[in-house]
């Protein structure tokens, strides 16, 4: 599953989840969840972001890049700021982590969303936090429904689990869902009555 589409699913989770949690969706809370659903990918060298951002687009590359940032906020500020502490320790499993493996597992997912979640819930409001939260999850149940799977349970198995019915990256049936997800969108905004500059300015962020 490709950025963009991880992204539309992510925002369309949080929009739709968060009022039944109790919480408006905003736009803080949006950017949250994209957030969230790109992290998962930044394992990869060769992700759009890291593509982007890498000094040097290799493993060693991604490894110093993350864990080198990582680091530096941990010596910087230490445990004094809670943002730059879990931002820090996110970055350097991110660095550490093997594609599809980590990032892509119910142990990853389960300990970014507990240092979000205990680091961060006093520093952050809560919807926020959710948001990023359930980004995240949306990434693991994007990359299951692909033909490629993902190694669940890693470290303790190697197996790759995967839905019954899935897509390949990138083929047409990505861009149906793609489509779909705009339209849950739209969907969202003209049953809410919210103004349409924030899904401009939603669609805007994904696209460009
Ligand atoms: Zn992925």
């Amino acid at each position: 599953m490709n950025g963009k589409t991880h992204m539309l699913f992510g925002s369309v989770a949080s929009l739709y989840l968060l009022p039944k949690l109790g919480y408006e969706p905003v736009l803080t809370t949006t950017a949250a969840a994209l957030i969230g659903s790109l992290i998962p990918d930044m394992d990869h060298p060769k992700a759009k972001i890291n593509q982007k951002i890498l000094p040097m687009k290799n493993k060693v590359g991604k490894i110093l890049f993350y864990c080198g940032i990582g680091g530096f906020l941990l010596y910087r500020y230490g445990l004094e700021n809670r943002l730059t502490f879990a931002s820090a320790i996110i970055l350097i499993l991110i660095g550490l982590s093997q594609h599809r493996s980590f990032t892509h597992s119910i142990l990853g997912i389960g300990s970014m969303a507990a240092i979000a979640f205990f680091v961060l819930k006093s520093t952050l409001p809560l919807q926020i936090i959710l948001s990023f939260i359930i980004g995240l999850i949306s990434h693991l149940i994007g990359d299951f429904m692909t033909v490629a799977g993902i190694e669940l349970f890693y470290p303790f198995s190697n197996k790759k689990y995967r839905f019954v019915l899935t897509i390949s990256s990138g083929n047409l049936a990505e861009t149906f869902i793609g489509l779909f997800l705009i339209y849950l969108i739209i969907n969202f905004y003209m049953q809410n009555g919210f103004s349409m500059n924030f899904f401009y300015s939603l669609l805007h962020m994904i696209t460009h």
